[in-house]
């Protein structure tokens, strides 16, 4: 079997996300995913309620913002602490039992890595549907991926449910949470996906903006 998964999807428990957890589950299986990750920002709660309520697979995770960008942490069941140096950050997510994925590395108007990625690394998301301009992050990313020689990953990065699968990784494991992890610790996995139509992220940025005034 080859699971299909978005590795980076946020739900309503990030500030500035609106998936509900109903909207979560309805989009990843209309999508033909067969699991999907919660990497909400700088906390864990809502990916442990989420995957103890529901029969989907998901992989409980969290997006870290250390001190010099963006880190996805991989199967954690526990708060990874902000604003920590990136080698701490790593090896904290490994302590715990998770992977590292250097995501968006060097996306325009997102707070990657850069040159701060390193080996230490488990994966490097190499396609991020909501990266803007999206062709020049993927092929920006993949460089960083041929330089470390690490595994490469893809993700949506939703924040609005329509969003949810449009990048996802096909990994070479059972459809069971540890199994799927290490193969993507491996490499044992393809990341493929597009980037989100400019219509739907504008009725996200609408939705978004409704929602604060
Ligand atoms: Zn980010
Ligand atoms: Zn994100």
């Amino acid at each position: 079997m080859q699971p299909k998964i978005d590795l980076h999807v946020h739900t309503h428990y990030s500030y500035d996300s609106l998936i509900t957890p109903e909207e979560l589950i309805f989009y990843a299986k209309k999508r033909g995913l067969d699991g999907v990750a919660v990497t909400d920002h700088d906390r864990i709660d809502g990916a442990l309620k989420i995957a103890k309520e529901t029969d989907f697979l998901i992989i409980q995770g969290m997006e870290i913002s250390s001190l010099n960008g963006h880190i996805v942490a991989l199967n954690v069941q526990e708060q990874i602490p902000p604003r920590l140096s990136v080698d701490e950050t790593v090896d904290k997510i490994h302590e715990a039992g998770g992977i590292a994925v250097a995501c968006h590395p060097v996306t325009p108007f997102k707070v990657g890595l850069g040159k701060h990625t390193s080996s230490k690394f488990d994966a490097v998301e190499v396609i991020n549907a909501s990266a803007f301009p999206f062709n020049y992050s993927v092929k920006h990313s993949q460089k960083i991926a041929s330089r470390l020689g690490i595994a490469r990953v893809a993700g949506s990065d939703a924040h609005y449910g329509p969003e949810i699968g449009y990048a996802y990784t096909l990994v070479d494991a059972e459809l069971e949470v540890e199994e799927i992890i290490k193969a993507l610790s491996k490499g044992l996995c393809q990341p493929f996906g597009r980037a989100i139509p400019l219509t739907t992220r504008l009725k996200r940025e609408l939705l978004i903006l409704k929602r604060k005034l």
